[in-house]
Order: structure tokens, then sequence, then C-alpha cells
């Protein structure tokens, strides 16, 4: 589909960028990604008011990455992130969208981790530095020229940056970096304390926001469950198992994310295929033609992709990845419902993506109700549900043309009528787990988001800490502990308060060392003598063996299963 592309083509950013763009699979810009790439790559100062989910990462990253003069080896471009696992993230975008352009580099700096090798990457002539605010100020009080080559700089979750207390730091940065230069940030809102910053340190911002009109959607039935980025697909499956669906269009942002869950739901038994921009006309045709004519049952389409399809068999929109804004996930979602019908919509939200769930109930004026993952005693249920509707049309007058034949075989083999409709059954079934033992083995994952938390920041003042603190000195150390969410095992270590461990810590090391995301680890408990750490039960021996020789704070950190008796 040319003409997709051609909505990157036309944002004129650099040919390697928009290479690169189109390798990761994107089809086309977001709303905020079509209103800033110009405004940025113009030069302007820019206020963006977006917040997760949106992409307005790839909003700043792809017009900065387009102006960068990668033969300069020095600090060019400055983002500041509120949180290490923010910072992480945009520095793993600005490295994918960097793929395609040699000689760039990028470095994420943050608290928690050695100032020595961050420094040398600056100094070996990174472009990007992508920081938290403390840390940065820290490489400033050791040279305070490090930021003087940077031209572009932006202001990432600025809201939440003042949240935590990054103000003074702020102030700080801004001193280090030249005047002459082009200011971006971006904020989820715009309080007073944003603006004043706006006026002091921007040029004639030029303001981008996505416009957003109330819409309305009615006879759908609109639901969202909060799960972990990294368990969307076993929760899809989960959810369909006890969905009653007749045929459901699934909804993801990439061309890879289709063909990874179109395979996925092929290879658990249902009649699924993917549409992307990629897929050829009459490919496509046919594929839609299969829905509509129940030789498919799903399909796992981008937006683009799904643009125009109209098939009234649809029951359920799944909203696999968030839609980029309000308006996509209402027209997503109108593709049930159709001709008087009623539909069902649901939409799975990642921990960071909470509060674009409450604009897009802000703008539709309706409630999307949280549902839980359905649990073993459910999915066994609907399976038997599901195996009673399709073995009760079959009973008929089996009885007279095969009764006669039952009765031989049952006693040329010696068994029971009932021993020999088990087996029968369990042929019929193919093995499928059909008793809550086996359901329960089969499907331990997922946990139900249950109230992911907040990120925390570096600052050891703010934050779940606090607790922490309170705890110390209290002769408490074996307090009874809290209930574990599902999916999650306790962990501990022999590191604690006397050996100088504080939560960010361990949450360091287990990020960098364990490849987690924040939002797989749970609570952290740091006391006098003993840290515990809440962790997937998902792969958690497999993540134990790999934090095997993880030191923290120059200690071993020698994390273990937690047994609580
Ligand atoms: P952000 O709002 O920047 O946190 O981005 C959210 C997610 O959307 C990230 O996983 C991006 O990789 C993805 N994304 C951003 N822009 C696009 C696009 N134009 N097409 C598809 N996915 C995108």
């Amino acid at each position: 589909m040319t003409q997709v592309i051609g909505g990157f083509a036309a944002l004129e950013l650099h040919p390697n960028i928009l290479a690169a763009v189109i390798a990761t699979g994107y089809e086309e810009p977001s709303a905020i990604q079509t209103l800033s790439i110009p405004v940025i790559l113009a030069g302007h100062d820019m206020i963006g008011q977006a917040q997760t989910g949106t992409g307005k990462t790839a909003a700043f990253a792809l017009p900065i990455l387009s102006r960068i003069d990668p033969a300069k080896r020095q600090p060019q471009a400055l983002i500041l992130a509120p949180t290490r696992e923010l910072a992480l993230q945009v520095a793993s975008a600005f490295e994918t969208y960097a793929k395609q352009m040699p000689g760039v580099s990028v470095i994420a700096v943050y608290g928690g981790a050695p100032m020595g090798p961050q420094l040398k990457a600056i100094r070996n002539g990174a472009q990007i530095i992508v920081a938290t605010p403390g840390r940065l100020v820290d490489h400033l009080r050791r040279d305070e020229k490090v930021l003087s080559t940077v031209c572009h700089l932006v202001l990432d979750e600025a809201d939440e940056m003042l949240k935590l207390g990054f103000m003074d730091d702020l102030e700080v940065i801004f001193k280090g970096l030249p005047a002459e230069r082009q200011t971006v940030l971006f904020s989820a809102t715009l309080p007073h304390s944003i603006r004043s910053i706006a006026e002091k340190h921007l040029r004639d911002p030029k303001h981008v926001k996505v416009e957003t009109k109330t819409q309305t959607v009615t006879a759908i039935e609109q639901a969202h469950l909060l799960v972990h980025a990294d368990q969307k697909v076993s929760a899809v499956l989960r959810l369909l198992e006890v969905e009653e669906f007749d045929a459901l269009i699934a909804f993801v942002r990439t061309k890879q994310a289709t063909l990874d869950l179109a395979a996925a739901l092929e290879a658990k038994g249902y009649k699924a295929a993917a549409l992307n921009g990629d897929i050829a006309q009459n490919q496509r045709e046919r594929v839609i033609e299969s829905l509509k004519d129940g030789r498919l049952d799903i399909v796992v389409a981008t937006d683009v992709a799904a643009r125009g399809l109209d098939v009234p068999r649809i029951t359920h929109v799944m909203n696999v990845d968030m839609p980029y804004d309000p308006e996509s996930y209402v027209h997503r979602i109108g593709r049930t419902g159709r001709a008087g019908r009623t539909g069902r919509a649901l939409l799975l939200v990642t921990p960071r993506e909470r509060r674009m769930l409450q604009v897009i109930e802000r703008v539709t004026g309706q409630k999307v109700a949280e549902v839980r993952l359905p649990d073993a005693a459910a999915v066994l249920t609907a399976r038997i549900k599901k195996l009673t509707n399709a073995l009760a049309p079959l009973v008929g007058d089996a009885e007279t043309t095969h009764g006669e034949l039952l009765d031989r075989l049952t006693a040329d083999i010696g068994c029971t009528p009932r021993a020999l409709a088990a087996a029968l059954l369990r042929k019929a079934t193919n093995g499928q787990a059909l008793t809550l033992a086996e359901v329960e083995r089969e499907q331990p994952l997922v946990p139900n988001g249950g109230a992911p938390r907040g990120e925390r920041s570096e600052r050891p003042e703010r934050s779940g800490e606090r607790s922490e603190r309170s705890e110390r000195g209290e002769p408490r150390e074996r307090r009874a502990p809290v209930p574990l969410a599902d999916g999650r095992a306790r962990c501990r270590t022999a590191l604690g308060l006397r050996d100088g461990i504080a939560a960010k810590n361990l949450l360091g090391a287990i990020l960098n060392e364990g490849g987690l995301v924040r939002e797989a680890i749970g609570r952290i408990q740091v006391r006098e003598s003993f840290s515990l750490v809440e962790l997937p039960e998902d792969g958690l021996e497999r993540l134990l063996t790999k934090l095997k020789d993880t030191r923290v704070a120059g200690k071993q950190l020698k994390l273990r299963r937690y047994r609580e008796d």
C-alpha cells in the first residue's frame, strides 16, 4: 500500500530515518506525529500536549534524529525524562529509529548506575543523551561543559518531572545549556508551573495538541483489562476462551504484531489471519471475504489495514494495542455493533497507558468497565459449554444408526459404554485440558494487571521508599508479609539497610541484569537485614539464574525464592 507509506514519506524526514520507521513496521503517523514532526523539523520551539500511548516519543525522536549531524561526535540532543524506565524506553526508541544512520549513538544517563561509563560514552561522542534530571545534574557538577554543544532539548513528560520535584534540577540544566537551541516540551497536562517554564525557557513556542471531539458510541459494551505489555498474547488467548464471539477483529500497532498474534491464535486452533499494509489488495479481499463467510473468525489488523472493513458478523473488537487517540478508538470499536446488533469491545491497558484510558472515557462520555482475566474455573466452564454445544447436535439419531455398533464394540473390547464414550471424548478433544487441575497447570501465568504500581523515580525521598524509611529501626523484621498478587513470587536477598541498600539499587540491578521491564517487578521491601522483592512467577528460575552473579553495593545479591512458612 504505497499511499500508506506516503503518510510518513510526506513528512520530509531524513531518508534513513524514514527507512528505519518503515522497517519498524509503522504504517502511518499518529495524529501527534503528523502535527509535531513538521514543527520540530522546521526548528521551532514547541509545546506538545500528549500522553503515553499517542506515539509522542517518535513525534520528537524522528525529527530530532533527522536534524542531527552524525559526523559531529558530540552531544547534540538532550532528552529529559522523569524516570529511569522512561529514559531507557526513550533511548531504545532512538536507537531503533537511528538504526540506518551510521555513526549515531545514544546514551541513557540515570541514577543507580555508575557515572564513569556514562560520562565516557558522552565524551566518546554520543550525539543523543537521554537522561533523568537528578543524574544529569551530578554530571554537570563534574563537568560543567558537558552540555555545551547541545542544540535540541526535549522535556518529556514535563508534568511528571515537576511532580517528582525536579524543578530545581531543571533550572540547573537550563543554565548548563547553550541559549541558542531548540526546546520542545511534552506534557500530558499544562498546569501553571509548566506554562511558566515554557514562558521562561521556550522561544515563541508553537502549541500542538490533538483536538478531541466528544464521540458517541452506542450498542457497544466496553470493557478494559489491565495487563503487562509482555503478557498481552497470553491475556488475549485467555480472554478468548470465555468470550462468546462470532467474528472478532483484534487491533495491534505494527505489521509484525499482526503476524505474531495471528500465528499464536492459529496455533491454538482459531481460524485467524493477519491484515496489514504489506498484504496485497487481492489477498486482503480474500481475507475479508473469508471473515464474512465464516472461513475465518479472527482478523488481526493494524488501523490502516482495517480501514473500510465492514463485516456484519463481527461481534467483538479487541484493542490489543492502545489506539493513538480517542477518535481511532471510536472508529475501531465501530466495527462491531453494526446493523442494530450489539457488540463488545475489549481494551488491553498497560500500566503506563491508564491515562489514555481516562482520555477515552472522557471523550466518549462513557465508563469503560474493568474486567479481570478469567480464572481457571471460568475457562473450564467455558470449555465444557463449548463441548456441550458441539456434541449436543451430534446425538440426534446416532443411537439408531450406531447403537448396535456400540454394543458390539463394548463387547469386543470388553469395556463399559461409559469407558468407550470417555475414550472417544479424549480423542475428540485432542488432549485439551478439561479438569480444573489441568487447566490450572496449563494457565498459571498472567497475573491480573492488578493495580500496577506507578513508576519509581530515581529520587529516594519520593515514591515508595518513604514507607521503607519509616520501617528503619522498628523491631518488626518479621511482620506478616503483604499478600502477593497473582502470578508473582516473593524473593529474598540477605542484603538490607545495614548493607547500605535502598529499593532503587535492587530495582536497578534487577532491571539491568535481569532484562525485565519495570512493570514486571512488584513491591520491594528493604528491611534492616534482608529485602523482599516481588518478581514474575513465570520464568522465575531462569531469572534467578541470570541474576546469579549480580552484585549490589559491592555485595552478591544472591536472590532466592522466599517461602513464608
Ligand atoms: P509512546 O506514546 O511514544 O509511548 O508510543 C507508544 C507505542 O506506539 C510505542 O510502542 C511505539 O513503538 C508505538 N508507535 C509509535 N508511533 C507509531 C506508529 N506511527 N505506528 C505504529 N506504532 C507506533
